[in-house]
């Protein structure tokens, strides 16, 4: 049996588990067909067909993405940077090897001149075009450029560049993704961002599952930028059924939770919209109060 994937009942189940992060609680699915296995230079990668979420893309244990709800995610990651900025023109996204956010960035083809994807592991892109096609439509896009290297390391020597929308679709914080949750990493985020600019990036959390983590995110956040807001997604594959985004900005004004121009004609969202936007950043009253925002 590969990694992960447990007998039970004489049926193999994918169950995610983190003893860590969430104790005693884990997320599974049954699978129809392992798919792919191995062990890169960076990670441990799975990639398997579920019987009702459609391929399955795991990195260390952990869902990245399904094909039955990746739209959710990488359209509201995407989206709600994209928008709260009145005109990016210039627009990196670190991480992000299953080439979803990339998909969604260049729907905002009519406003962008550039976009550049900045991933660390080859392994991940092509088994992305192979198994999940249909999230790797863009990376042949005029507009794209994908540079394979670690993210960290490039936004070191970033300084300066002025990007204005900078999208972190990292993996948890474990492995080649554990500098994404540090300070100094918002420190190197607002050193390459236009002084309008606009950060968002997955916090691998939820309310739920340990709101003290999330309150200690978005306190290093705020450390550094001088506007921070937390919203989140709502999906099944990831564990607890939502994940949280931290946005950030260094121009106080920015209202971060309102879109700030029309949507691109001619694109299709599944899941964004502008209600769908300023709905994500409303919490639970508790949640809320622990994460000052009201
Ligand atoms: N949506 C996903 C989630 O939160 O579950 C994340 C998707 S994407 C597959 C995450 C990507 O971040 C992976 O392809 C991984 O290789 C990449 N990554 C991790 N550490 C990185 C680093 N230091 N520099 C660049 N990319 C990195």
């Amino acid at each position: 049996m590969p990694r992960y994937i447990h007998d039970i009942d004489g049926v193999p189940w994918f169950i995610e588990r983190d003893s860590s992060t969430f104790p005693g609680q884990g997320f599974a699915l049954e699978v129809a067909e392992i798919l792919h296995e191995e062990q890169s230079e960076f990670q441990h990668i799975l990639i398997f067909r579920s019987t009702t979420y459609g391929n399955v893309l795991v990195l260390n244990g952990i869902v990245q993405c399904t094909e039955r709800d990746e739209f959710a995610y990488q359209e509201l990651i995407t989206h709600v940077a994209m928008m709260a900025h009145p005109s990016p023109k210039k627009v990196l996204v670190i991480g992000g090897g299953d080439c979803g956010v990339l998909r969604e960035v260049v729907k905002h083809s009519d406003v962008i001149d550039s976009v550049t994807m900045v991933e660390i592991d080859p392994s991940v892109i092509k088994l992305s075009q192979k198994y999940l096609p249909q999230m790797t439509t863009a990376i042949d896009h005029p507009k794209a450029t994908i540079t394979i290297t670690d993210g960290f390391k490039f936004l070191q020597s970033a300084s300066g560049e002025n990007y204005d929308v900078i999208i972190t679709d990292s993996s948890d914080p474990e492995g080649p993704a554990m500098e994404f949750f540090e300070t100094s990493y918002f420190s190197l985020l607002k050193q390459a961002l236009s002084p309008q600019g606009v950060v968002i990036m997955q916090s691998s959390e939820n309310v739920w599952l340990n709101l003290a983590y999330l309150k200690q995110l978005t306190d290093k956040a705020r450390s550094v930028f001088a506007n921070v807001a937390y919203c989140q997604c709502y999906m099944p594959s990831y564990t607890g059924g939502q994940l949280g985004l931290v946005v950030a900005s260094p121009d106080a004004a920015v209202d971060l939770r309102q879109p700030q121009r029309p949507l691109p004609q001619q694109q299709t969202f599944k899941y964004y919209s502008p209600e769908m936007h300023r709905a994500s950043f409303v919490l639970p009253t508790w949640a809320a109060a622990e994460l000052h925002q009201h």
